[in-house]
C-alpha cells in the first residue's frame, strides 16, 4: 500500500522554469525519508505539490489513492488536513502562547474547546514541551520553538508530515534532536518527508534518500545505503 505516489510528475513554473522533470516515487504509510539536492534542485517544489500550494503540470500526484492534482475548493482544505507542514523559520505567532499556537489549526477546523485543550496537551507532551504551554515563543530556545512548530503541524494527526529544511537555523546537536523527534513520529505511524541539503545530518539518520538534481530524481537510496 502506498500513501503517496508521484507518477512521472513534472512542474514548470509560469516563468518557464522546469523545477521538476519526470519524477516518480512511492511513500509508504509511516515511512520517513529525506529529499536532498543542491539549492534550486526542486526540493521545495516537490513538497509544495503535495501540500497543493503548487500544481503539477505533468503526470499525477496520488495521495491515499486519490489524484490530488484534480482537487478544488473545499477538497483542497480537506486534503491539507492529512498533510502537516513544518517550516524552517517555524512561523509561530509571537504574541500568542505556545498553547494557542498549537490550538490554532484545531480551532480553524471547528473542534470543541475541551477536545482542543486535550489535544494541545498531549501533542506538547509528544514533543517534550508538556510544561511550556503558557510561555510565549520568545521565552523558548530556538530548538524548543521548532518543536512547537512540529507540535502545531501534528496536532491534527496528519497522515504525512512535510518539513522543509526544519533544522536550517539550528546547530548540529539541536538538529539531531529534532530529527530524533521526527523519527519518533514516523514510528508512531505518521509518514515524514524532510527536505534538507544538510548531507551530514541526512547521512546520520540512515533513512531512505531521494536525490534531486536540476529537477530530476537521480537517486532513490535505500535506508542506510548513503555512502559515508
Ligand atoms: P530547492 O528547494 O531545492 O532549493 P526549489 O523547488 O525552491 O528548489 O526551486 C526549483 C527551481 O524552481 C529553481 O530553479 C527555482 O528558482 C525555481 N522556482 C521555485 N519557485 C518558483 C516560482 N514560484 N516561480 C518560478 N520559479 C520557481
Ligand atoms: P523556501 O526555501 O521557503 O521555499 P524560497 O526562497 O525558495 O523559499 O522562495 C520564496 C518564494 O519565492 C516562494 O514562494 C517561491 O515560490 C518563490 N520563488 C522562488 N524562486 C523563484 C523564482 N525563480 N521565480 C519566482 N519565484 C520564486
Amino acid at each position: 500500500m502506498s500513501l503517496l505516489r508521484f507518477d512521472n510528475v513534472g512542474k514548470r513554473y509560469a516563468s518557464g522554469r522546469d523545477a521538476l522533470v519526470d519524477v516518480s516515487f512511492d511513500v509508504a504509510p509511516g515511512e520517513m525519508l529525506f529529499v536532498t539536492g543542491h539549492s534550486g534542485a526542486g526540493k521545495s517544489t516537490l513538497l509544495r505539490l503535495i501540500h497543493l500550494t503548487e500544481r503539477a503540470t505533468r503526470g499525477a500526484v496520488i495521495f491515499a489513492d486519490r489524484n490530488i492534482g484534480k482537487l478544488g475548493g473545499r477538497r483542497i482544505a480537506l486534503h491539507r488536513r492529512d498533510v502537516g507542514v513544518v517550516f524552517q523559520d517555524h512561523r509561530l505567532l509571537a504574541d500568542r502562547s505556545i498553547d494557542d499556537n498549537v490550538a490554532l489549526p484545531l480551532r480553524l477546523r471547528g473542534m470543541h474547546r475541551a477536545e482542543i485543550a486535550k489535544r494541545v496537551r498531549s501533542t506538547l507532551e509528544k514533543v517534550g514541551l508538556g510544561d511550556r504551554g503558557r510561555a510565549l515563543p520568545r521565552q523558548l530556545s530556538a530548538g524548543e520553538q521548532q518543536r512547537v512548530g512540529i507540535a502545531r503541524a501534528i496536532a491534527a494527526e496528519p497522515k504525512l508530515l512535510l518539513a522543509d529544511e526544519p533544522t536550517g537555523n539550528l546547530d548540529p546537536a539541536l538538529s539531531t534532536e529534532i530529527m530524533a523527534l521526527l523519527e519518533s513520529l514516523s514510528m508512531r505511524g505518521t509518514a515524514v518527508m524532510v527536505a534538507s541539503h544538510d548531507l551530514a545530518l541526512v547521512r546520520r539518520m540512515k533513512k531512505r534518500v531521494l536525490v534531486l538534481d536540476h529537477g530530476r530524481l537521480v537517486d532513490d537510496i535505500a535506508p542506510g545505503d548513503l555512502a559515508e
